[in-house]
């Protein structure tokens, strides 16, 4: 692996790979697996993420947002792609471009079939939302009347699956809980597949849920932060890969006096001879400021040397006092040994948040299967 020489996010399809084949491993042969690839696959790159995963024969795509999904149409992805969180405004957008609804509320039910109507739809497919006890999006158990109400006044549209989604699945404080929405959710499906008289897909597991929940996997699981290599538990972090390292380069190195200071605002003041190195990455490239002031660090030659005063916009200091280091040495931020959900539990957040912050500007490098 060559030595990154700008701030670059290595994205490594073979890990990507061995994710997809682990969590695959834990499911039923016939349990079909949804990966989700919302926000540029978890701040990687949902357009080569998902043309992997298609390689891999994957069954379903999911996104937030319709946009995300018309990218992926537009890069010649044509598996299934179910938006999460559509708006009406997207409606004919999503028609257009094959992707599928989320129907979370009588709202978006009556305002999709009626889109659906305009643009001479049948059988358009649509995923109906319950919420089971997130409290976020979705139709409650007592909707289900009206939605049977509607679906069968219209031959626009049909469900093709019934979903929910858990609260809690990673923590094993709340098994109780999380026991309860899936008692609820099948509660629902029973009913709901009586009153229509067929039989949609149901699913409910998030990555937390395929590792905690096997008896829950149903016809299908919604797998994001797995495939990126984070399982939510020490146990299941040495299982998966981390599929993105981001890397950078030591710009340039000072050595400043006792009593000088560092960075913008002067936040940093040195405690005596120090060894100051300047790394091409700021908060723009997605090293919030919240890592700045000693918080965050980042490894140089194996060792971690913690960030200094604030974080600029592109670039970050850190201190080398004592690190055999010089400019133009490589720099890591996070990669498959130094992980990303470990720095984030520096900031007090999470996984999720660190990888999904890295920004657009980053260029990505691929390594191949
Ligand atoms: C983001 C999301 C997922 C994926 O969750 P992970 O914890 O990343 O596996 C699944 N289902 C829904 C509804 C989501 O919004």
């Amino acid at each position: 692996m060559a030595k990154a020489q700008e701030t670059i996010l290595e994205i490594d399809l073979s890990a990507l790979t061995h994710n997809f084949n682990y969590l695959k491993s834990k499911l039923q042969p016939q349990t079909k697996f949804l990966a989700v690839v919302k926000a540029f696959a978890y701040g990687s790159d949902s357009i080569e993420v998902a043309k992997h995963l298609e390689t891999l024969d994957v069954d379903y795509f999911a996104v937030a947002y319709a946009n995300e999904g018309v990218n992926l149409r537009d890069a010649g992805i044509t598996t299934p792609i179910l938006v999460l969180h559509p708006q009406p405004i997207n409606f004919k957008t999503i028609i257009e471009r094959c992707l599928e609804p989320s129907i979370y509320s009588a709202r978006i039910l009556n305002e999709f079939i009626k889109v659906a109507k305009a643009n001479s739809q049948t059988n358009y497919p649509v995923h109906i939302k319950f919420n089971t006890g997130l409290n976020r999006l979705g139709f409650w158990e007592n909707d289900i009347d009206y939605i049977v109400s509607q679906l069968n006044e219209t031959k626009s549209i049909v469900a093709k699956s019934l979903f929910s989604h858990l609260a809690a699945s990673e923590d094993l404080k709340e098994v109780e809980f999380t026991n309860s929405q899936i008692k609820k959710f099948e509660h629902i499906a029973k009913e709901f597949e009586n009153k229509i008289g067929y039989k949609p897909w149901v699913h409910l597991c998030n990555t937390s849920g395929i590792i905690n929940y096997p008896n829950a996997h149903l016809d299908m699981v919604r797998s994001g932060i797995g495939l990126y290599g984070f399982g939510n538990s020490a146990l299941e972090d040495k299982n998966l890969k981390p599929i993105a390292s981001l890397k950078s380069i030591i710009s340039q190195i000072h050595n400043i006096d006792k009593d000088e200071s560092v960075g913008y605002n002067r936040a940093y003041k040195s405690q005596g001879f120090e060894t100051i190195a300047t790394i091409p990455i700021g908060h723009a490239d997605g090293i919030n400021r919240i890592y700045g002031n000693g918080k965050g660090f980042v490894f140089i030659n194996e060792i971690k040397v913690p960030i200094i005063g604030n974080v600029c916009m592109d670039m970050i200091m850190v201190n080398v006092t004592g690190v055999d280091c010089k400019e133009g040495d490589e720099v890591i931020v996070f990669n498959f040994k130094n992980k990303a959900s470990v720095l984030a539990e520096s900031a007090n957040t999470i996984s999720y948040e660190i990888l999904t912050s890295i920004s657009q500007r980053v260029k990505r490098i691929y390594l191949a299967d």
